[in-house]
């Protein structure tokens, strides 16, 4: 098993008639950091969903680290993500009565991980981002770069194969930006598997591997 994620000729056509894919094939090996890049509309989202497993394509395959995922229940597929995929979304997405760790902790629940460990891990996973001095701030006492990296941490905390993460940069600063990519080819440089969706051009092609969407398919 070599691909983490293997597309062959996936569609996806949305209620409504819209075919927000048009036969992607699409390899991505263990280890690699690549950006999915392309103009509003051109599918990167819908992508990312099925990549996610947080939606089924209308034909053709999606195999996840070694899962066709039309071979599994929702309720497997569920286990799947929890525990082989790290989420990272361009509005942090954090609880914001919660403290960095416990932010980060909650994101190991569904991987069935017990309380000690998820604590433990959180913190490890907030050294690793650069936070080992916010571990009790909470996300209203964090700039909107610090976010991100609690974000982060919650993604890689669980070691998936797969790291996905969605404009992750959109909503920061150019400095917290940069310093957000910065942390994504460290993470990469240490074994993890990213995936960034990004309209940006310069971030997509400072990183190894450029996947360009246009219309619904891979540009050549
Ligand atoms: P991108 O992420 O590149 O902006 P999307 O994957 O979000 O592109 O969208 C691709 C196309 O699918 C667009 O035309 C969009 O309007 C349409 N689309 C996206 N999500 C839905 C949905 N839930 N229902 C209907 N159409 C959708």
């Amino acid at each position: 098993m070599t691909s983490v994620v293997e597309l062959d000729e996936v569609t996806k056509a949305y209620p409504g008639g819209v075919a927000a894919l048009r036969g992607v094939s699409l390899s991505v090996g263990y280890g690699e950091l690549v950006a999915i890049v392309g103009p509003s509309g051109s599918g990167k989202s819908t992508m990312l969903h099925l990549i996610g497993t947080l939606d089924r394509p209308s034909t053709g395959t999606v195999r996840i680290d070694g899962h066709d995922i039309a071979a599994l229940s929702d309720r497997q597929l569920s286990a799947l993500r929890a525990r082989r995929i790290g989420f990272v979304f361009q509005q942090f997405h954090l609880a914001s009565g919660q403290s960095a760790v416990d932010n980060v902790a909650d994101g190991l629940l569904y991987a069935g991980v017990p309380m000690k460990e998820r604590q433990r891990r959180a913190e490890a996973a907030l050294v690793r981002v650069g936070l080992a001095d916010r571990l009790d701030h909470r996300p209203h006492e964090l700039s909107g770069g610090e976010k991100q990296r609690v974000a982060i941490a919650r993604a890689v905390a669980g070691e998936p194969a797969l790291l996905l993460a969605d404009e992750p940069t959109g909503n920061l600063d150019s400095a917290s930006g940069s310093g957000v990519m910065a942390l994504l080819r460290e993470l990469h440089a240490g074994g993890t598997t990213v995936l960034v969706i990004t309209h940006d051009r310069d971030i997509a092609a400072s990183l190894p591997r450029e996947v360009r969407m246009r219309d619904g398919q891979v540009e050549a």
